[in-house]
């Protein structure tokens, strides 16, 4: 490989801190908060201009498999927030609720809303934001971080820190460290067939706007097995990719439709060839142009097939792809299949998991996997092996592909997120590095905040549920 030398130069701080968080993703927000409300003084750091990351970037204003004898914490009180502010859109989202213990297991929101509601809580809670900056170095010394460094308007900067949350989804902060990482094997083995080391591949969601929706509705009603269920228009992606006129990973639609017009169009994806990686600059611009040609090809489609659709355009397409497997921190240790499938309890756990592995395939196609029970996330697999005060939550932390594919979703990521934020604030203030820090001590912080850090602490009645839910829902569905 060509190199070229840059000059060294010296490098600004900007801020001094405790904490820095990077990433406004479900992870940073619950690390950031919970931080910050811990008294630690805290950073954080994302690259847009807005919090929310996959939630509100690449649109999926959601939270799923919410079971409120499970999460509690920051996860509950943003729903509890999204509620009193009516934020919570109506949603035709499989066969989800019914089957979760107390409230519905699905939400969505309205993404705008949340962005506000989100700037609000960081304000309340002190955190010191810092959008438009994008983390892309550290300074390292022994085994420690003592600054990120950030690129800004005003060139590169840094910030002096005692702990790191990476959040950024991908390990990158990790990764740009020189902190040992993983994520080059995509699907790892046999079972998944052709799929064996190839990547999930990108995604997102966009929406249309001026949908008729009432003779949509009207039309849904008459042909039900078509239209109106999750995923819909399988004949007709049939139809037309056999004309070759339908440009499309997938091979159906899946769309949320609003009483006042708005589609939320979930559809377009990208397989990333083998022996590709999804963090590769020229890889990620073809895969935006052509899902840029999915959106537009399957927006065509409904306008001229679906009766609803004649007048409506696209209201928006995200600034960015969703990635799914990319980057993960070696922790001090690895969390494994069996681990979540046998519902394995940790003693350092810090957090408990209802959520199954939804396994994206690269033709297009995905399956989620109900086969378990609650399971545990172990403090030592958010920490760096490499750095005593680097830390990751969502799907950045130290774990094989499969929980990879259950622990990258929107409200374990939170979890882990909060649990993260209060380890790296205790860790401050005893003035330890986050990978010394008494575990029982952050347990009983994280109970008193509301939060189940265990499946042991589960009523088995409960666990008896999702082991009978597995039988009853077959295993999983597909689409
Ligand atoms: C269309 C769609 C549908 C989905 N459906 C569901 C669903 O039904 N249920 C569910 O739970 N999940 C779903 N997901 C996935 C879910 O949204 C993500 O897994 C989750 O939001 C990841 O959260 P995170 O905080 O770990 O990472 P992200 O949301 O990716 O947040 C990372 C943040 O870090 C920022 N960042 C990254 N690198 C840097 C850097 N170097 N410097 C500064 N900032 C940086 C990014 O800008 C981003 O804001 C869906 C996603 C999409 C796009």
């Amino acid at each position: 490989m060509k190199t070229i030398a840059e000059a060294s130069r010296k490098t600004p701080v900007l801020c001094e801190t405790d904490v820095v968080v990077i990433g406004g993703g479900a992870a940073g927000i619950g690390a950031a908060l919970s931080s910050a409300r811990s008294g630690a003084k805290t950073v954080l750091i994302e690259r847009y201009s807005f919090l929310g990351g996959c939630q509100t970037l690449t649109f999926n204003p959601s939270f799923s498999f919410i079971d409120d004898h499970i999460q509690g914490g920051v996860v509950q009180e943003l729903i509890d927030k999204l509620i009193e502010g009516k934020a919570i859109l109506p949603s035709n989202a499989g066969g989800i609720k019914e089957h979760w213990s107390t409230r519905e297991g699905c939400y969505y929101f309205d993404a705008e809303y949340y962005k506000r509601l989100l700037d609000i809580l960081m304000a309340e809670a002190g955190v010191k934001m810092l959008y438009y900056s994008y983390a892309v170095d550290a300074a390292v010394e022994g085994g420690s971080i003592k600054a990120v460094v950030i690129e800004t308007m005003e060139g590169r900067q840094a910030v002096l820190c005692k702990s790191v949350i990476d959040c950024t989804g991908i390990a990158e902060l990790a990764w740009r460290a020189g902190a040992e990482c993983e994520g080059e094997e995509g699907y790892p083995d046999d079972r998944f067939g052709p799929f064996k080391g190839q990547h999930m591949g990108f995604g997102y969601g966009y929406y249309l706007r001026n949908l008729d929706y009432k003779k949509f509705r009207e039309f849904a009603e008459e042909n039900p097995e078509e239209f109106d269920g999750w995923v819909k228009g399988r004949k007709l992606f049939q139809e037309e990719k056999a004309t070759g006129r339908l440009h499309s990973l997938r091979d159906s639609l899946i769309f949320q439709e609003y009483e006042d017009g708005r589609v939320w169009m979930l559809s377009p994806g990208y397989s990333i060839p083998k022996g590709r990686h999804p963090w590769e600059a020229d890889l990620i611009t073809e895969a935006t142009v052509d899902m840029r040609r999915q959106a537009w090809s399957i927006f065509e489609l409904c306008r001229e097939r679906i009766p609803g659709f004649e007048k409506t355009e696209i209201s928006v397409t995200p600034t960015r792809l969703m990635f799914r497997d990319s980057h993960r921190i070696v922790g001090e240790y690895k969390i494994t299949e069996k681990d979540i499938y046998s519902g394995r309890t940790f003693e350092d756990s810090i957090a408990c998991c209802n959520m199954p592995p939804d396994y994206f395939y690269p033709n297009g196609s995905h399956k989620f996997d109900f086969n378990l029970t609650p399971y545990d996330v172990p403090y030592r697999s958010i920490i760096s092996k490499d750095f005593d005060n680097l830390l990751a939550a969502g799907g950045a932390i130290s774990m094989e592909f499969i929980p990879f594919a259950a622990l990258r979703y929107c409200v374990p990521a939170m979890c882990v997120g909060q649990a993260a934020g209060t380890a790296a604030a205790l860790a401050s203030k005893e003035k330890v590095a986050p990978k010394n820090i008494e575990v029982s001590k952050l347990q009983s912080k994280l109970a008193s905040q509301g939060f189940v850090t265990t499946n042991k602490n589960l009523d088995p009645a409960l666990v008896e549920m999702y082991r009978k839910r597995t039988k009853s829902w077959g295993g999983g569905f597909g689409m």
